[in-house]
């Protein structure tokens, strides 16, 4: 059984919809997958700390939202314009670690240079705290996607703020890269 299958089963038993044998295999599957496994724990736990919520009156609005949500919701999954947009929130963290790693870590430890040193210290102290954002950024995107998908609130306009955040981070660092270049000229 595939992990895509699997992942439409956890819905399915988070939605409380879910037939015995559904369930079994589910801990047949998250018994050989350890990514499978940690992925439910981790809903589980933030659906069991959602559910310990007092339950508010939402705005009228809000309801209209999720009814928009769960009548588009065949639409959005197949939407392209999604699939675009975790693309290159993927390919953006991926290029953002490899310029982190090529330009920034391997020279760090290459240089010896005590004129670029406290720069050096500052662009390290960027890419510490950048590292750990990114990582923030990775999990709680996965994270809330799951909920939002279940919940069926619009995750498009989710998706566009994970997209500007990495963009905003690339940014950043073609700064830092392009002052670093400046001061070694
Ligand atoms: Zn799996």
């Amino acid at each position: 059984m595939q992990c895509q299958e699997i992942n439409s089963l956890v819905m399915k038993y988070f939605d409380g919809n879910i037939s015995e044998l559904e369930r079994e295999m589910i801990i047949k599957h998250n018994d050989k997958c350890k990514r499978c496994a940690e992925e439910f724990l981790v809903l589980k736990g933030a659906i069991d700390t959602l559910e310990e919520f007092p339950e508010v009156e939402v705005p009228f609005g809000f309801k209209i939202r999720v009814m928009e949500g769960i009548l588009n919701r065949r639409a959005y999954s197949a939407n392209p314009k999604i699939v675009a947009f975790w693309l290159i929130s993927i390919f953006g963290l991926i290029v953002f670690g490899w310029n982190m790693t090529a330009n920034i870590i391997v020279p760090y430890i290459r240089d010896s240079g005590i004129m670029i040193a406290a720069y050096n210290v500052l662009i390290y102290g960027f890419n510490v705290v950048s590292g750990i954002l990114r990582d923030i950024v990775v999990v709680v995107s996965m994270l809330l996607g799951k909920i939002l998908i279940m919940r069926n609130v619009l995750l498009r306009d989710y998706i566009t703020y994970v997209t500007l955040i990495v963009l905003a981070f690339m940014a950043i660092n073609m700064f830092l890269l392009y002052r670093r270049k400046l001061q070694e000229n």
